[in-house]
Order: C-alpha cells, then sequence, then structure tokens
C-alpha cells in the first residue's frame, strides 16, 4: 500500500509557494492531505472556516488531494488520518532552523512518523502570506502569486476592513 502523507498549515491565504509544494508532493505520494490548523499562535486575516474553503476550491478538482481542517498536535491528526509523513517547504535558511525544531519535537512525540521538507521552486523563495496580504493591503497586484479566488478574497476583505486600510496582522517573521 502507498504512503499518505500530510501537509500542514496556516494558509493564510493559500498561495503558490503552498500550492506547488502540495502538487509536488501528491506526485510522490499516493495520497496528501492538506490540514488547515485552526488557531496557530499568530494574527489571520481569515478565519479557519475561510482559510479552509479556499484551500478545499484551490484543490478541488486535483486527483490525489483532499483537503481537511484540524486542530492539535499535528502527530496526533497524522495518526487519525494514518499518514505516514508530514510534508513542509523550504525557502531560506530561517525556514531550515524552524522546520528542523519542529520535526525534531514531533519525533520525539512520535518517532514512526517522518518529515519530508521539498526546496521551493526559485520563483516562490520570496513569496509568504504575509507578503501576500500586505501587496494586497497596499493596494498592489498579488495576481502572480495566489489563484483569482484567493485573490478576489483578499480583496473582498480588505474592502470590508475598511479603505486605506493598510494595518497588517502581526505574524511570526518567519512567515
Ligand atoms: P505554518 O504556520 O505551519 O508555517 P504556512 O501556511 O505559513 O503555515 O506554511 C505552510 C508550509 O508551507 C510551511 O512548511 C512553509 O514553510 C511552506 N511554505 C510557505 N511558503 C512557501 C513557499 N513560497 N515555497 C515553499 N514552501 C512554502
Amino acid at each position: 500500500m502507498g504512503i499518505t502523507a500530510f501537509f500542514p498549515g496556516t494558509f493564510d491565504p493559500v498561495h503558490y509557494g503552498h500550492i506547488d509544494i502540495a502538487m509536488r508532493g501528491a506526485a510522490i505520494f499516493e495520497k496528501l492531505i492538506v490540514g488547515v490548523y485552526d488557531r496557530p499562535l499568530k494574527s489571520l486575516l481569515f478565519s479557519p472556516e475561510e482559510r479552509l474553503a479556499l484551500v478545499r476550491g484551490v484543490f478541488a478538482d486535483v486527483d490525489g488531494i483532499t483537503v481537511t481542517g484540524y486542530s492539535g498536535l499535528t502527530v496526533d491528526f497524522c495518526k487519525t488520518v494514518n499518514a505516514k509523513v508530514i510534508l513542509r517547504g523550504l525557502r531560506v535558511f530561517s525556514d531550515f532552523e524552524h522546520e528542523f525544531r519542529m520535526a525534531l519535537a514531533n519525533r520525539r512525540l512520535t518517532p514512526d512518523i517522518e518529515v519530508c521538507a521539498l526546496v521551493t521552486r526559485e520563483e516562490h523563495t520570496f513569496l509568504s502570506s504575509t507578503t501576500v496580504r500586505e501587496i494586497v493591503s497596499l493596494g498592489g497586484d498579488a495576481g502572480s502569486m495566489v489563484p483569482p479566488v484567493v485573490l478576489a478574497a483578499l480583496a473582498r476583505r480588505f474592502r470590508e476592513l475598511g479603505e486605506g486600510q493598510t494595518v497588517v496582522p502581526m505574524t511570526a517573521l518567519r512567515d
């Protein structure tokens, strides 16, 4: 039987860097489950339900990828869906340090789940949800960074927050 991998993240919002990692993961593993974490320790622009709906929309027609929301420990959720691998993406060196610490902590908790990290494509090296949010909040065009449905959701959200809204929700530096 093939291996199921779990790709967890905040996806606030999902962008082409995430999508690339998921598609490449789906080409390696028999089944890829994208997990939208409900309450990360960072301020969010979109609710868990909104983030989940956007990720669902993006992968709706992709064979081999399913999308779910989750809460609690990632390794515990992996066990419930029988995923043996946690898939992550690596951009810059600061990602590496963060992913390295998390992988070791997860291994301490659950030794039989492996972490597989794929290196980003060159054109996505700079891409993060924070960058996307900031660009859209300042009126810039993020059309090359996120799918149209995500772009529309961002425009809507910043309209709701008020014209000229340039306050970007705070996030950890590495995002
Ligand atoms: P988290 O809060 O779990 O870090 P994110 O949504 O920020 O959630 O990221 C989810 C995963 O996608 C992480 O492994 C992150 O390193 C990866 N990722 C984010 N942006 C990119 C990108 N531009 N290229 C490749 N991987 C990325």
